[in-house]
């Protein structure tokens, strides 16, 4: 993949049409500035919504960094047929754009055997208020539309902690999921330090089989130099550290694949998709290679492997 083919990529998946991307990489070639310049610009209010616009200039910081682009270039046109699903997906249900529907079609078309439907809670925060009602009504559509496909839609959450420590749903709700992804998304205005915290207790907390994006909110430094707790924490708790494939986390997942190297922590991939162009982000998991024996993603049957997890904690 050229630097226009990956340009075009990430406009589609903000939702631009092909045609539009490709007349929009005419305009930027003759830009004298970064793509992340460039979409400040020029593209504001050409974004169908403002949460399109701010993803797209986090695409743009991964396209400006010499070396992610070439990274990602590298392996964006090389296919993933082995892996068998996606297990970070959002829909139009929390702040995704497509349907539950869209997304299980285009899983179809890329050949899994699965994926995971892991909308935000975000209750506390106003922000998408997918609340416990809406969570069990998400799960009653799912089933529903499971009915017409074969491929398995695995009815995940992914939770937000709150500054309290507990989660945005009870356990009542939550016991609900067959998958639930954990989440620091806020320090609560007290810095890295709480952030650090949260993790912890996401970590310890019985319900959160994988760890979403484990560096959010919290610097390379402060985790690297909690780099023996984290690791004991995940262990001892059978949690599952994600590799988070949006193009701007690249370098984040690139610090945390080194750091646990040699360890047996499993990882998990997920697009953390919001529109379904996204999905196209698990070429990425090529960039790294880890046995398959620690990527979730590589068996049939991760439901499975993280209830027998569970009952490890339980
Ligand atoms: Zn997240
Ligand atoms: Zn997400």
């Amino acid at each position: 993949m050229n630097d226009e083919e990956l340009f075009v990529l990430l406009l589609e998946a903000s939702c631009f049409s092909q045609e539009e991307s490709i007349y929009i990489y005419e305009n930027f070639k003759n830009f004298r500035g970064s793509m992340a310049e460039f979409v400040e610009q020029k593209l504001s209010n050409k974004c169908q919504t403002p949460f399109l616009f701010s993803t797209l200039k986090k695409f743009a910081t991964a396209y400006d960094d010499l070396s992610i682009r070439k990274s990602i270039e590298s392996v964006a046109d090389r296919n993933c047929n082995s892996i068998k699903g996606d297990l970070h997906i959002h829909t139009n249900w929390s702040d995704g754009n497509d349907s539950v529907e869209e997304i299980v079609e285009t899983a179809k078309t890329m050949g899994y055997q699965y994926i995971a439907i892991t909308d935000h809670s975000l209750v506390a925060k106003g922000k998408v208020e997918m609340n416990e009602e809406k969570f069990m009504r998400q799960i009653k559509k799912i089933n529903d539309v499971q009915k017409f496909y074969d491929i398995k839609i695995i009815k995940g959450i992914e939770i937000d902690i709150n500054i309290d420590n507990s989660l945005d749903y009870s356990d009542e709700i939550i016991k609900n999921a067959d998958l639930v992804i954990g989440s620091v998304h806020f320090d609560y205005g007290y810095g890295e330090a709480k952030a650090f915290k949260l993790l912890e207790e996401l970590l310890k907390n019985e319900w959160i089989d994988i760890i979403a994006h484990p560096l959010n909110e919290i610097g390379k430094e402060l985790f690297l130099g909690n780099y023996e707790k984290i690791l004991y924490l995940t262990e001892q708790n059978h949690k599952i550290l994600e590799i988070n494939l949006s193009p701007n986390r690249i370098e984040e997942d690139d610090f945390l694949v080194k750091i646990f190297n040699d360890s047996n922590i499993m990882f998990s991939f997920g697009t953390d998709s919001h529109t379904k162009k996204q999905m196209k982000f698990m070429n990425f998991s090529n960039l790294w290679n880890i046995s398959r024996d620690r990527i979730l993603n590589y068996y049939d049957e991760p439901l499975k492997i993280l209830n027998r997890r569970r009952q490890m904690i339980l």
